[in-house]
């Protein structure tokens, strides 16, 4: 019996979208012929959600309610942008977009900072607690560790994945809270978490976005039904699994900004069509963004990282691939 089966790594990667990225010219901002607007989201948090960033911060709105920065939700929707829009990974900088003048539809929505700046066309907003089954003042402290348990392994975690991969955690269904992951040798934090069912608002502020790029926000933003986001730290122990839905929006053409607002389902009609394309696609990137990203609560897998002695045990055992975890998925 391979020791394989026991567990599954937090983490598998999707492969990225093959050729030529498609890029081009972002709209210029003196020219309002896209659409402007905003569109209101709600976050539901599925499992526990470490709404800090990197040093889990612990960031409060001005009435003193938790909040996920907007970097951090910024973050999570470009990196899926990347995936779904073929734009370029902002973790390999020989692959990145070069020039303001001809850009990835990752970096023409959230921006782009390198030779030249483009601002991107949306801003998004710091997300507030609305509501959550515990008192945020009652919300749970745990410690956990970090740090990755042996980059050394190469057959493992290989180390050409940054080019034709992109690296997505996976769900942790049966964790109510982020798991104190024993192997790490760096520091040992205590962060806060959200519990499941916490949930938070934010906007999106859409300016002069092309047609074709606000489907792709769209996708992003709501995923598919049965999809879910990973967000906020821990990703790797449990944490973060979030569904965000569109409560609602309002969207006009730049050239209308003026005149009275179209109505509202004629205006969503129109943006469908551009995010229909995505759901319909069924390259593999697309096939396996879905397995990856998909919430299954009654999935009870084990899913940590290996330990020292593990990789002592199994040297050249190599990573699964998604499709490896998404075959084991759809049997009981
Ligand atoms: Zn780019």
């Amino acid at each position: 019996m391979p020791q394989y089966n026991e567990f599954w790594n937090p983490y598998r990667f999707v492969p990225r979208r093959p050729g030529q990225l498609p890029r081009r010219k972002p709209q210029g901002h003196h020219l309002f012929n896209g659409w402007l607007g905003t569109i209101d989201c709600e976050l539901e948090a599925l499992s526990s959600l470490v709404t800090g960033q990197e040093r889990f911060t612990r960031k409060r709105s001005a009435n003193n309610l938790p909040v996920i920065p907007g970097t951090s939700l910024k973050g999570v929707f470009r990196s899926v942008a990347e995936i779904v829009g073929h734009g370029c990974p902002i973790v390999n900088r020989d692959n990145r977009c070069r020039s303001s003048s001809s850009l990835c539809a990752a970096c023409r929505i959230f921006g782009y900072l390198g030779r030249g700046v483009h601002a991107g066309h949306v801003s998004i907003s710091d997300a507030v607690l609305i509501e959550s089954p515990v008192d945020p003042t009652q919300w749970e402290g745990i410690k956990v560790r970090f740090g990755r348990p042996d980059p050394q392994h190469k057959a493992f975690y290989p180390t050409d994945t940054r080019l034709q991969w992109h690296k997505l955690y996976h769900h942790q269904p049966r964790r109510t809270k982020p798991a104190a992951y024993p192997h790490g040798n760096a520091r040992e934090e205590t962060v806060e978490y959200a519990p499941a069912g916490s949930r938070f608002r934010f906007s999106v502020t859409v300016e002069n976005l092309s047609s074709d790029d606000l489907g792709l926000l769209l996708y992003v933003l709501e995923l598919e039904p049965g999809m879910a986001h990973k967000v906020g730290g821990c990703k790797a122990l449990g944490a973060g699994s979030s569904v965000v839905r569109i409560v609602d929006w309002d969207l006009r053409r730049g050239e209308n900004r003026f005149r009275t607002q179209a109505a509202k389902e004629e205006v969503m009609e129109e943006i469908g069509r551009y995010k229909e394309q995505y759901i319909n696609d069924n390259s593999e990137t697309m096939q396996a963004l879905r397995a990856l990203m998909r919430w299954d609560p009654n999935d009870t897998r084990e899913i940590r990282f290996p330990d020292r002695n593990w990789f002592n045990r199994n040297p050249q055992t190599k990573l699964r691939t998604w499709q490896e975890y998404a075959g084991r998925n759809a049997r009981p």
